[in-house]
Parts: structure tokens; C-alpha cells; sequence
């Protein structure tokens, strides 16, 4: 079906395969598509840390569809999609997996094709192939499977169940059941009546990819009461045949050093991305939990005077302690029609190379930058001198720094450039598997996370939870709120704290994976 080309003003549809779950797999066009939407329709089986690459004034839609539960009906969603598109809008329709598989796809497509609108499909790895995969399972493997068959498990019972043709089915090499896991008996006696043997191999893997991740292995047989008592809950694929096998032999080889390792990252929303996914290259299940958020100063008046300041050249020098504080600043030079030539010849101090890294974005090289990334080695490199130094701070923060620079002669004015506040409350989920051990290793990177955290978890992890600080300082931080602390990164810097988290990781023994297999063979999840 040739799309028929819509009026250039109007806007368009993609749709967009988000992949099983873990942001990892999202395709980089679908990456393209989604930054550069203005408004999108997503299902309930995308990751919230997908969304997360839209840009924040990207209108969203909850198209929802839990089982049996759709917060919307096809035809409202292709309504949808429609006006938005007319409304001149890129608009981006985004689906767990592949669009085309089992995700309506093709009906929303119709829809789009009959109202003139134009569209465009990106693929995305299908739970199919990469839930089974995620276990440690291929679909089809050299001399044990050359065929693949990808059913829904919603058909094995009911009127439409006499569309599948179970005889055909049961001899496929491999046979993959998606939704439907309740529906799973139905299923494999379907198999079984149609002559697939009791002992062929099989597997459950629920929520492939996502931190969640859990397998249940068994038999055509067994497999179904296996899932029940597993407690195992949608979304989760089914794999049938000899490969399923496979797992005993491939689901330990993830030997990457934070493989099967839950990490918590405690870093405020808009700074958790990097550390999550530095730490997800390692192979670690990451949860997000923002305990701290950035808010700009209640009022402007004194940032404002300071830029002033600044811009008719009172200032021998800037400092700036963290990338926020570079962030705001120069947003807040942005809405004063200003940029980086407010600066002059100001010299500048950056914490760490972080924040000199947002600086240079900015079109600023750090003059100074400490061999060690804490206000207190700022402090120690600073030079001796008569002049006025700007610091650009948050309103927490020790006046170590502003005594060192007052102490080499230098006059020094702190501004508070933003504010770090409390989020109201943690996630229940998350806060239940902190105190319930169920969380690997917790990562600070500064002492206000430490404290925001432990407040809002109210009590102390049990001591098999692991601590990773980024430097001496929230490692002080951490002890004094009654952590013991395992690991502190000798580089104060996002792959510092990763290096650490593997250290933190590797010591004393490793929690008993309660959500893993229950295969006898104790695999690795993954
Ligand atoms: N278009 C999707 C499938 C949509 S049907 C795809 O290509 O993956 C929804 C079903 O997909 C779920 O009921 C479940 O069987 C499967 N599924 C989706 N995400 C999954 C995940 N992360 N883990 C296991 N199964 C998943």
C-alpha cells in the first residue's frame, strides 16, 4: 500500500518499535523519531526511561492497553493519531517490540492511509526473539531447530482459538507464545494434544530485559503450573523446543562485572541517564530512584546583579562546583539575551571534568581544574590573589570553599545559582526492595542525595545492600547517616562511581538470587 502524499504543512505519523524493555535496544532511528517529536501515543509495555528521550515539551498520550484494561480503544487511538497529525504535528506512535508484531500496527497504518496522512514504520526488536534471548535461549539453533512460529497465547482458548492450527504448530522447531500467560495451560495441552511430547523443553521469561527480568524453566508438561507457582506475571514470552535447553549451556556468559547486579541510582532525574547507562553497558539491572531535585533560586535579583557584575568585568574569577550550576547559570544568561562573552577575561574554575565538559559545551575551557574532584581541592589549588571571585553554588553546600578563597586574599561572593530540594516520597516498589535486600548496591554522588535518601527511606538498608560513593566527601556523608560503605571512587566522576559500584559489587558475598531461574542448574539471569 503506496501512502498517499499528504499536504506538506500537515504533519506526520511514525511508528516507532521501542524494543522489549531495556532502553539499550531501541533502534537509533527510533531514537531520531522520538527526540524529534512533538507529541507521542505510547503503550503501557515502553519504558518509562524511553519516554525520557522526548523532549520535555513533547505533548504525551497514554495509549495503555493492560491486559483487558485499554485506557484507549483502537479507534480512539487512530482518531488520535490523526488529529494530532493534522494538527501539523510530527507525531510518533510508540510500541513495545516491533510495531508489526502483534502490536495493530498494520490497523493503525490503514487508519492513517484512508485520512491521507503520511507515515513511516521503524521497525524494533520483537520480545519474541530477544525475550528468549535474554535468558540465554536462540530461537533456532544449528542441528536442534530451523523453523520458528510466533503465536499468540491468547488464541489457545475461545472462539478464536480454531484459527490456529495447533497440528501445524506442534511441528515447528520452536515455537514462541506471546501474551496470554494466564491462557499458558490452554496452550501447551493444545501442543501436546497435537503430539509435541511432555519432555520437550521449555521456558518462561517475564519482563526480558528490564531489571524485573525473571525465567522459569521447565517441560511442555510442567512449564504451565511452573509459571503459576513462579508467580510469574505479564509481560512474559514463552519459548517451546529443543533450544529451551540451550539456557543451561548460554544463560551463565554474561560475564560482564556488573552482570545480574541491581544497582539503585539516586541522582536527580535529570543527571541519573548517564550513570544508568554507563552502568548498564556493565550489565548491571539498574533502578532509577531521584531522591534530589534542582529548582532555580526563588528569585532571580541576585544571580541577575552577579551576571551584571560579571559582564562589566568585576570579577577575576568564576567557580563553579557542579554541571546544575553551569546548567542554570547559563540558561538564566540565555533569558538575559546574554552568552559565554558576559565572561570576558574572567578565568574560570570547574569542580571536575564534568562540569568543565558542560562549561566547553558552553564555549568556556576551565582554566582551573583540581587534580582531585572536590570543592576542598579547589580550595587548595586556587591561587593566591587580591582580586573578586563569583561563586556559583546550590543553596546546600559547607563554606569550606568560600573560607579557603576568602583565606588566599581574594574577595569572594557566593551565589546561590539553584536550589536542591527533597523529592516528596520514593517510589513504593523501590523503597520495598531496598529494605527488603532486594537491591544490590545503592550509588550516591553527593552527600545531599545521601541524606534526601535516607530520609525518604526512613530506615537503614539491611547490611548485605551495598554502598559506591563518588568521593571522600559523600562517603563522609554516608557514614554519618549510619551506611557502611564499601567502595569510593578513586576518580570523583560518573565512570569513577561505576568503577567503584563494581567494587562495591565483588565484595563479600553476593546476594542470593531469589527472582532468578529456577532451573537446577544455577544460571545466570541473562
Ligand atoms: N509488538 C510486541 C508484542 C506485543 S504483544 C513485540 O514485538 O514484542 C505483547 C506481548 O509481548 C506480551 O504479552 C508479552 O508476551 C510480550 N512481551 C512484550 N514485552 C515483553 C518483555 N519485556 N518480556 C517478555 N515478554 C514481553
Amino acid at each position: 500500500m503506496t501512502p498517499r502524499r499528504a499536504p506538506a504543512s500537515a504533519g506526520s505519523v511514525t511508528l516507532v518499535g521501542a524494543g522489549p524493555g531495556d532502553p539499550g535496544l531501541l533502534t537509533l532511528r527510533g531514537l531520531g523519531a522520538l527526540r524529534s517529536a512533538d507529541a507521542v501515543v505510547y503503550d503501557r509495555l515502553v519504558a518509562s526511561e524511553i519516554l525520557d528521550f522526548l523532549s520535555p515539551d513533547a505533548e504525551r498520550i497514554y495509549a495503555g492497553k493492560a491486559t483487558g484494561r485499554h485506557a484507549m480503544r483502537q479507534e480512539d487511538i487512530n482518531t488520535a493519531l490523526i488529529r494530532l497529525a493534522r494538527e501539523g504535528k510530527n507525531v510518533v506512535r510508540l510500541k513495545g517490540g516491533d510495531p508489526f508484531l502483534f502490536g495493530r500496527g498494520g490497523e493503525e497504518c490503514e487508519a492513517l492511509a484512508s485520512a491521507g496522512i503520511g507515515f513511516e514504520v521503524v521497525p524494533g526488536v520483537t520480545s519474541a526473539i530477544a525475550g528468549p534471548a535474554a535468558a540465554g535461549i536462540p530461537v533456532t539453533h544449528r542441528e536442534m531447530a530451523a523453523s520458528v512460529a510466533i503465536v499468540t497465547a491468547h488464541e489457545a482458548s475461545g472462539g478464536a482459538g480454531v484459527r490456529l492450527d495447533w497440528d501445524a504448530l506442534a511441528r515447528i522447531d520452536t515455537v514462541v507464545l506471546l501474551m496470554g500467560v494466564d491462557r499458558l495451560a490452554e496452550a501447551t495441552n493444545a501442543l501436546m494434544r497435537a503430539g509435541r511430547p511432555r519432555g520437550t523443553p521449555a521456558a518462561v521469561v517475564a519482563s526480558a530485559t528490564l531489571p524485573s527480568q525473571r525465567t522459569v524453566v521447565g517441560t511442555l508438561g510442567t512449564i504451565a503450573a511452573e509459571a503459576r507457582r513462579g508467580g510469574i506475571t505479564p509481560p512474559a514470552v514463552t519459548v517451546v523446543g529443543d533450544v529451551a535447553s540451550l539456557r543451561e549451556r548460554f544463560g551463565g556468559w554474561d560475564t560482564r562485572p556488573l552482570s545480574g547486579v541491581s544497582c539503585l541510582v539516586t541522582r536527580t532525574r535529570e543527571q541519573a541517564s548517564e550513570l544508568s547507562g554507563v552502568l548498564r553497558e556493565l550489565g548491571a539491572d539498574v533502578v532509577e530512584a531521584p531522591s534530589i531535585r534542582v529548582e532555580p533560586p526563588r528569585a532571580w535579583t541576585t544571580v541577575d546583579r552577579a551576571i551584571a557584575a560579571l559582564a562589566r568585568g568585576t570579577y577575576d574569577w568564576t567557580i563553579f562546583t557542579s554541571a546544575n550550576g553551569v546548567r542554570i547559570f547559563f540558561g538564566r544568561l540565555g533569558e538575559l539575551r546574554l552568552d559565554a562573552r558576559a565572561f570576558g577575561g574572567v578565568q574560570v574554575a570547574a569542580i571536575g571534568t564534568g562540569t568543565a565538559a558542560v562549561l566547553a559545551a558552553e564555549g568556556i575551557r576551565a582554566e582551573l581544574v583540581p587534580d582531585s574532584f572536590t570543592t576542598e581541592a579547589v580550595g587548595v589549588a586556587f591561587p593566591a590573589g587580591a582580586g573578586r571571585v563569583l561563586l556559583a553554588r546550590a543553596d546546600v553546600g559547607e563554606p569550606g570553599l568560600e573560607e579557603a578563597i576568602t583565606a588566599k586574599g581574594w574577595h569572594c561572593d557566593r551565589v546561590v545559582v539553584y536550589r536542591l530540594r527533597s523529592v516528596a516520597r520514593l517510589e513504593t516498589s523501590v523503597r520495598k526492595r531496598v529494605i527488603a535486600g532486594d537491591i544490590d548496591v545503592l550509588t550516591f554522588a553527593s552527600g545531599g542525595t545521601v541524606h534526601a535518601f535516607m530520609s525518604l527511606l526512613g530506615t537503614r538498608p539491611p547490611p548485605s545492600v551495598k554502598v559506591a560513593c563518588i568521593g571522600p566527601v559523600t562517603a563522609k556523608a554516608a557514614r554519618e547517616v549510619g551506611l557502611r560503605v564499601d567502595a569510593i571512587a578513586d576518580e570523583h566522576t560518573i565512570s569513577g562511581l561505576a568503577a567503584a559500584t563494581v567494587a562495591a559489587a565483588a565484595k563479600g558475598p553476593r546476594r542470593e538470587k531469589r527472582k532468578m531461574s529456577v532451573s537446577p542448574s544455577r544460571t545466570k539471569r541473562r
